[in-house]
């Protein structure tokens, strides 16, 4: 097999944390496997290497920030080596322009464009451990680029498609992805195997883990990941696609969101055009509207609430300004919460709906606004019930069990 293995900041966060790392790899390529490491900074030391470039300028010159930045891979990625060689491995340790990473020319936020991966091959024929750094690579002008903050495991991803790699491991210091929030449901068990599309979906549960960029990544390439402990041996979490999940769970795991705000527009005109302008303007000062719910027109008049980032209210404060004449009242509420409950056997299960919000009310807490998708059912709610909502669902759905 050929098995792409990143390690994030905090699994190489000093050199015997370096050495726990050759370690492993060394038993994967004593097994007979071809391996192609991807490391990350250790931990903090992007970080650092950030805040030196800001000592003469807030805005340095990005390209110059990247040169930078991307030290704190390359100097990760030649320890493992020299770690490696010292267990008797032939190893080598490759920038991402060495390993052949082509990005775009956008600097401090690149997209990886394709990985030519003629020089990874050529190690790797001659039995070589491969190490490449990740989070950077070459622009099409010849420049270091960097991919954005955690852009190594889009690193790991996109060398994996690219050589075809039978498996894509993302090691972190967590065990993998769990059915929710630990700190809210201490219950809340490991996920062994979800889908990428559950995974898009519960972006906030496997925030520690991956980047939810490179889960659309993988997805799109094809590329089966599994996101496990650097500290244990424990078995992770497999994220695949639908077709090899056998057992479809109903419910997956569910996600708390709270960065969102709650817009409401009172009696807007109820003519065509309103919500088209009212979106535009929104859309074109780069606001991402989550959920969006208009009633029933009644008298001319119509009801239009939305939600926003809780980042972006201020801004949105501005555009809707605009828009008073056309509406009674506009009225603006940051606390609330989005709970989700994802799974794939909802697709195929009746009665989701009505459990869900039969547990909502049990517990007397009201649904302000619902979404829903064949996998997923989103409802916003009050802020301070959200942690009891998320406990009672996980109850409800037996995530516990
Ligand atoms: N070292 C980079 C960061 O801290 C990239 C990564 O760790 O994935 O964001
Ligand atoms: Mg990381």
């Amino acid at each position: 097999m050929l098995i792409v293995q990143k390690y994030g900041g905090t699994s190489v966060g000093d050199c015997a944390k370096i050495a726990n790392v050759a370690n492993r790899v060394a038993s994967v390529k004593k097994e007979g496997h071809d391996v192609v490491v991807v490391v990350s900074a250790m931990s903090g030391e992007t970080d650092k290497l950030i805040g030196y470039t800001k000592y003469f300028n807030d805005i340095p010159n990005a390209k110059e920030v990247d040169r930078i930045v991307s030290t704190g891979e390359i100097v990760t990625s030649s320890l493992l080596s020299i770690a490696l060689q010292n267990l008797g491995f032939k190893a080598v340790g490759l920038s991402g322009s060495d390993a052949g990473v082509i990005t775009d020319c956008v600097h401090t936020k690149a997209k990886i464009q394709e990985v030519n991966h003629q020089n990874i091959d050529k190690y790797l024929k001659k039995g070589y451990i491969v190490v490449v750094a990740g989070f950077q690579g070459i622009s099409t002008d010849g420049d270091i680029t960097t991919l954005g903050r955690g852009g190594s495991d889009l690193s790991a991803v996109a060398i994996a498609g690219a050589l075809n790699a039978d498996l894509c491991e993302i090691y972190t210091d967590v065990d993998g992805v769990f059915t929710t929030d630990p700190r809210i449901e201490s219950k809340a068990k490991k996920i062994d195997k979800i889908s990428y599309d559950e995974m898009l979906e519960l972006a906030s549960l496997g925030a520690k883990v991956l980047l939810n960029r490179s889960v659309e990544m993988a997805k799109k390439l094809n590329v089966k990941i599994i996101t496990r402990n650097s500290f244990n041996n424990n078995d992770g979490t497999l994220i695949t696609n639908e077709e090899e999940i056998m057992e479809k769970p109903i419910i997956s795991g569910i996600a708390l969101d709270k960065n969102q705000a709650r817009i409401s527009m009172v009696n807007v005109d109820d003519k065509p055009g309103i919500a088209a302008n009212l979106f535009t303007s929104l859309a074109n000062s780069n606001i991402n509207v989550d959920m969006i719910v208009q009633t029933i027109g009644r008298d001319g008049k119509t009801d239009i609430d939305f939600t926003i980032p809780k980042t972006d209210l201020a801004i949105a404060k501005t555009i809707l300004s605009d828009f008073e004449q056309s509406s009674q009242s506009i009225e603006f509420d940051e606390d609330i919460a989005k709970v989700s409950i994802v799974g794939l056997g909802m697709k195929s299960h009746s009665g989701v709906a009505s459990k869900t919000f039969g547990t909502m009310a049990k517990e007397n807490i009201n649904i302000m606004m619902i979404s829903t998708s064949d996998i997923k059912i989103s409802m916003i709610i009050d802020l301070k019930y959200a942690e009891l909502a998320v406990r009672a669902l996980h109850c409800a759905y037996e995530l516990d069990k």
